[in-house]
């Protein structure tokens, strides 16, 4: 029987979905409806590999989305056994997937308010998709609940313990579903169990993180609260002196929230190049010697280097260092100048093989000399929504 799971990821203003394989992870439908609740609102998608578009009514929101993504899911025959949704934040209490009912969805509506954006449109996609399959089992699964295993040295911060006792405040991290496939993936490279493989993987796509996972568990992760904490990212500035935000607010003249959106969409490599949040264009601009591009991406390979090399402490039996995302599966210069800064512990990269894993090749960019292995290898974060929501099918 073919183990098909619908994976939704419902964001403020956009849908995307896909169905795929539980058992393979082939995606025989995905696409996504963007500009939700604007005059441009549209859905494309691709079936086997053949791309198709569709206008949507004007400003139709997620109920419209998923009514056409409902027809989309029909004309492909396919039976789905099971829903999968991906649910930004999970709290203390998600240590895994979850079958969802009223406590699960009344869970996720608490956590609305450390990630109001994301866990409310999260909610409402669950909802809607509840009453257009409604015998199909929902699960909800969480990009903090990877992290649970982390140990309260890596996620209470120096704040009086009361906030975090009474306001939840701490480190929850995000990315989780990614970086689990990634730890499976290399487990299954290296010929190891997962319970006995240790990585740093480092998931670079326009939000950025790195975790630190020994011997199967995560034990501590760049991103925090919010998932604005940690590497420089494409519009998120990362690590920054806490004093910055009121000090801004007050020079500015700035609301907190217009400071919030300074530091979540107008900053990271945006806001260093003045140019552009992409590292494609950014890269292209470095060639031509562009200084603001330049800039960007150095400080962007110094800062990630920099929780690389705090994380081996954190994982005394590395088996390899790992990139992925869009720019850690795609950008030679990014892995190659981040490296660099490793020559000192031993770690070489092979030119050639770095240059190789790129646009869909991946595997080992190391050199056979060099003391830890670098990996490159491709996440698949629906593949992990689609096989947890099939467990309970
Ligand atoms: P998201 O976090 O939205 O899923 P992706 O994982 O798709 O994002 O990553 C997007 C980033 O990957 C962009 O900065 C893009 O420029 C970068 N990227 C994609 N292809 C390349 C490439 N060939 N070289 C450098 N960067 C690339």
């Amino acid at each position: 029987m073919k183990k098909d799971v619908i994976v939704l990821n419902c964001g403020s203003s956009s849908v995307k979905f896909a169905i795929i394989n539980a058992e393979t992870g082939e995606a025989g439908l995905s696409g996504i409806a963007e500009s939700l609740g604007n005059q441009d609102a549209s859905l494309s998608y691709k079936i086997d590999g053949k791309k198709n578009t569709l206008a949507l009514p004007e400003k139709a929101g997620h109920t419209e989305a998923l009514n056409a993504i409902q027809s989309v899911i029909a004309q492909t025959g396919v039976v789905p056994i099971a829903i999968g949704h991906r649910v930004v934040h999970g709290g203390e209490k998600f240590k895994q997937a979850a079958l969802v009912d009223e406590t699960v969805l009344a869970a996720i509506e608490e956590y609305a308010s450390m990630a109001p954006l994301h866990n409310m449109a999260n909610l409402k996609g669950i909802t809607t998709a509840q009453e257009a399959y409604p015998n199909l089992p929902h699960v909800a699964v969480f990009d903090t609940s990877f992290f649970q295993t982390m140990p309260k040295k890596a996620f209470v911060y120096a704040l009086p313990m009361p906030l975090y006792k009474e306001h939840g405040i701490r480190r929850y991290g995000f990315h989780g579903t990614s970086h689990k496939f990634i730890l499976d993936s290399t487990a299954a490279q290296l010929n190891k169990s997962v319970e006995d493989t240790s990585i740093i993987s480092a998931h670079l796509g326009n939000g950025c993180s790195v975790s630190a996972i020994e011997k199967g568990q995560a034990v501590d992760t760049s991103l925090g609260f919010t998932p604005l904490e940690g590497l420089v990212m494409g519009t998120r500035c990362g690590d920054l002196d806490p004093s910055l935000p009121g000090t801004l607010q007050q020079k500015l003249g700035k609301t907190a929230e217009e400071i919030n959106d300074l530091l979540n969409k107008q900053s990271g490599l945006l806001g260093i190049s003045e140019l552009s949040n992409d590292c494609r264009t950014l890269e292209e601009a470095a060639l031509n010697g562009h200084e603001g591009a330049l800039l960007a991406i150095e400080i962007f390979c110094y800062r990630l280097a920099k929780y690389i090399s705090g994380y081996m402490i954190a994982v005394p039996t590395l088996d390899a260092i790992v990139f992925t995302g869009g720019i850690g599966e795609n950008s030679s210069l990014i892995r190659e100048t981040t490296m660099g800064y490793f020559k000192h512990f031993g770690v070489a990269i092979d030119e050639q093989r770095n240059l190789d894993a790129r646009f869909g090749n991946a595997g080992e960019i190391s050199a056979p000399s060099s003391s830890t292995k670098v990996l490159v290898v491709p996440t698949n974060e629906e593949w992990v929504i689609a096989a947890q929501a099939a467990q309970f099918a």
